[in-house]
């Protein structure tokens, strides 16, 4: 709008200002006309006066009476009283004046000038002046001709009939200019109103334009796209429904009903989508109910399965736990009481007895833990740990099983290591496995070392074997309860102790893990940080 409004009025401004330039010469061509005109009425008047000197000069009865009627003093004399009269002005001036007051200014000067050295030039025209003097001048040359002779011909220097020495001109010699004056302020200021008028109209013309052409704009395309917009603003916001009366006013507008029956057609789509949509949620959403009832009541039944079967196992180990201490009991007082009286089979049976009812009281032990880890019942008790104590009391009580297999037990720990906060005796239950798993497995004559560190706010503790090792594919699983390394097979065990271990370790906050290349041995590490945890389990 702004743009079209630019051009328009630039358009109109260069027309403005070609029609100053024409209005210019036009003042121009007019002037000169005139100064034409009125030079050619001198010069007629000038020959009429030249050719009835003799008459004006002699009286009825023919004597010579010069009346000072001759065309210079004559045309002095008009020029005198014409500006008198009017602002124009004429004057005959020449190089050489007989009278003063002809004497030429300087354009008149340089008119003559080239009217001599040009005999050809027909005329000269001009501009001096400025503001309220412009002028607009205008010369021809004036020649002598036959009836001048008589006061400027010949012989040079002889007084003519008006007593002044004539210059002894020839027919056709330049004789002077005859110059014509036309003031011009006038005019200019006619063209410089004439210019406002035209500019005031322009601008007016543009500011009508403009305000029009923001009215129509806004009248036939603001307000209705504006309508458009906050419907779409609606549907946006999910308001699909498009009153109709609302949108039945821009159907109006040829190019917006395309628009307006679009949207229209794209909320009706929206519509029947959302329906659809809003049916499928609703329907998912049941399913989903259903299916959430269906979880919960599978969560509830595996809960009571899994409490019954907790209950199960502490019953049964209980149960298993009170024969067999029993057992134990018996068979330790057997030994003790009158071992004389056995032979060396029967001893050797009361051992065998009591090392399998001491398997079977650790295996009876470890399912007890599992199931209470397992049902989150199993609670530790944390206080301040000397790993030394424990590590000491572990490896002393396995030192005779690693004492059988010809392996040595090294016990590497930094004398400066901190109290840690945790329970001593599943923190024993921990190493007795790992340590016991690396004397099962490691072959007669190897060696197991204990170490631990100080390692960002943490302890790290860890068992090393050069026994057979674990395959990277079993490292992870071996801590699962019941999961035991194929390479292994042979040799006996249930699968639990790693599994516990790991849980066990994890309700310390630590972390549990094995370095293993098969073949060259195994190394189980384990954390245990140093800040105190914050609940018993
Ligand atoms: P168990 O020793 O009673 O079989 P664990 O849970 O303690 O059960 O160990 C799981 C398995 O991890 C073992 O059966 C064995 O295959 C493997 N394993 C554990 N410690 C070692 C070790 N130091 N060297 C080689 N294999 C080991």
């Amino acid at each position: 709008m702004i743009g079209v409004t630019t051009v328009l009025v630039a358009v109109l401004t260069l027309n403005l200002l070609w029609e100053i330039r024409e209005q210019q010469n036009q003042v121009l061509e007019d002037l000169h006309e005139q100064a034409k005109v009125m030079a050619t009425q001198i010069v007629a008047m000038r020959e009429f006066l030249a050719r009835n000197q003799d008459r004006i000069n002699h009286d009825s009865l023919g004597n010579f009476e010069f009346k000072g009627l001759n065309p210079a003093a004559v045309g002095r004399g008009v020029g005198e009283l014409f500006a008198s009269m009017s602002d124009y002005r004429f004057k005959q001036t020449r190089t050489k004046v007989r009278n003063v007051a002809n004497l030429p200014d300087t354009f008149e000067a340089e008119a003559l000038q080239a009217f001599a050295m040009d005999r050809s030039l027909k005329e000269v025209v001009g501009r001096t002046g400025e503001g309220p003097d412009a002028t607009y001048r205008y010369m021809i040359p004036l020649t002598i001709e036959k009836s001048c002779l008589q006061c400027h011909g010949g012989p040079k220097g002889e007084l003519d009939v008006a007593g002044y020495a004539k210059e002894g001109l020839k027919e056709g010699d330049l004789g002077g200019a005859l110059s014509i004056a036309i003031p011009m302020d006038r005019v200019e200021q006619r063209i410089v109103a004439n210019t406002k008028r035209r500019a005031l109209t322009i601008v007016a013309f543009a500011g009508v334009s403009l305000g029009l052409i923001g009215f129509l704009t806004h009248q036939f395309v603001g307000r209705p796209l504006d309508r458009l917009a906050r419907i779409a603003k609606r549907i946006g916001r999910g308001q699909l429904q498009i009153d109709r009366k609302e949108i039945q006013p821009l159907r109006l507008h040829q190019e917006l009903s395309v628009l307006v029956d679009a949207m229209s057609t794209m909320s009706e789509q929206l519509q029947d989508l959302y329906a659809g949509l809003e049916s499928k949620v609703h329907q998912r959403t049941a399913e989903l109910k259903e299916v959430n009832v269906r979880l919960v009541k599978a969560h509830d039944d595996l809960a009571r399965l899994n409490q019954s079967q907790s209950e199960f196992y502490s019953t049964m180990t209980h149960e298993l736990r009170t024969p067999l201490t029993a057992i134990i009991g018996f068979t330790q007082l057997l030994q003790q009481s009158n071992p004389e009286s056995m032979n060396g089979d029967q001893r050797e049976y009361l051992t065998d007895i009591l090392d399998s009812a001491n398997r079977l009281l650790q295996l009876v032990n470890d399912l007890l833990d599992a199931s209470r880890l397992e049902a989150g019942q199993l609670r530790l008790n944390v206080g301040p740990v000397d790993l030394h104590d424990v590590v000491l009391e572990a490896t002393s009580s396995l030192r005779p099983l690693a004492r059988q297999k010809a392996l040595t037990v090294t016990v590497e720990l930094p004398n400066d290591l901190p109290l840690v906060p945790a329970d001593d005796l599943r923190l024993m239950q921990v190493l007795m496995n790992l340590v016991g798993n690396a004397i099962k497995f490691t072959q007669p004559g190897g060696r197991i070392i204990v170490r631990a560190a100080l390692q960002e706010e943490q302890l790290l503790v860890s068992v090393e074997d050069n026994g057979p090792g674990i395959d990277p594919s079993e490292q992870q699983v071996i801590f699962d309860l019941f999961r035991r390394s194929a390479r292994n097979e042979r040799v006996g065990g249930s699968g639990l102790g790693l599994a516990l271990a790991k849980r066990l370790v994890e309700l310390h906050n630590g972390r549990i893990w094995v370095d293993s290349t098969p073949g060259s041995g195994a190394t189980f590490s384990f954390t245990l940080p140093l800040h105190p945890l914050n609940d018993t389990r």
